[in-house]
């Protein structure tokens, strides 16, 4: 048993589809904390960071052509292309958190994924761009989880901070109230 984070985001398919909360309640079945959420605005040049490694997974798999098409087909859905540009994400916190998820989260294609599970249940394949539309995405590793929460979200996010920090000065613009 090892204490793990995991991030859970809540893809556009299922934001629009009314599933949030039915998908908030299976995952309750893990017994996990929540230690993070919010809902962000896709844009593309962040999406293309969260899915860097996979860009290289789908050339290695469809060549150069088809690989770089079923990533844009990718990138197209989790920035709202086909549904919403919102997506949800959350971080997951306690033992073998990630493990847990994926069970309760069920197979990429949403065919194969068993059918009690998140993906067979509300999942289907887009019939034109052939996209598993899979309703979320959860971290596969530790390795994965580190990289993504810390793309995802700040330390001040987050209810437990489980990553080294650094206090640090930025000069940044943001928004503020009037
Ligand atoms: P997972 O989301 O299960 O960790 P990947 O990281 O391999 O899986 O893929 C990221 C997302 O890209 C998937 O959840 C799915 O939406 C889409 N995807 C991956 N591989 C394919 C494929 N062969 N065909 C269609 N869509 C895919």
């Amino acid at each position: 048993m090892v204490h793990q984070q995991c991030l859970v985001l809540i893809k556009p398919d299922g934001l629009i589809k009314s599933l949030t909360g039915d998908i908030l309640t299976a995952l309750s079945q893990t017994k996990l904390k929540i230690v993070g959420s919010k809902i962000v605005l896709m844009k593309r040049e962040f999406a293309e960071a969260h899915y860097s490694e996979l860009k290289q997974n789908l050339l290695r798999k469809f060549g150069e052509e088809k690989g770089k098409a079923v990533f844009e087909n990718v990138i197209q859905y989790i920035t709202g292309e086909f549904h919403t540009n919102r997506v949800m994400a959350l971080v997951y916190s306690g033992e073998d958190a990630i493990k847990k998820i994926r069970d309760v989260a069920g197979s990429t294609n949403p065919e194969e994924a068993d059918p009690t599970s998140i993906r067979g249940k509300y999942g289907r394949i887009h019939s034109k761009t052939n996209v598993f539309e899979n309703v979320i995405h959860a971290s596969d590793s530790e390795e994965n989880a580190k990289k993504e929460i810390q793309l995802w979200f700040a330390p001040d996010e987050l209810a437990e901070v489980m990553y080294p920090t650094e206090k640090k000065k930025i000069e940044v613009e943001k928004d503020s109230w009037k």
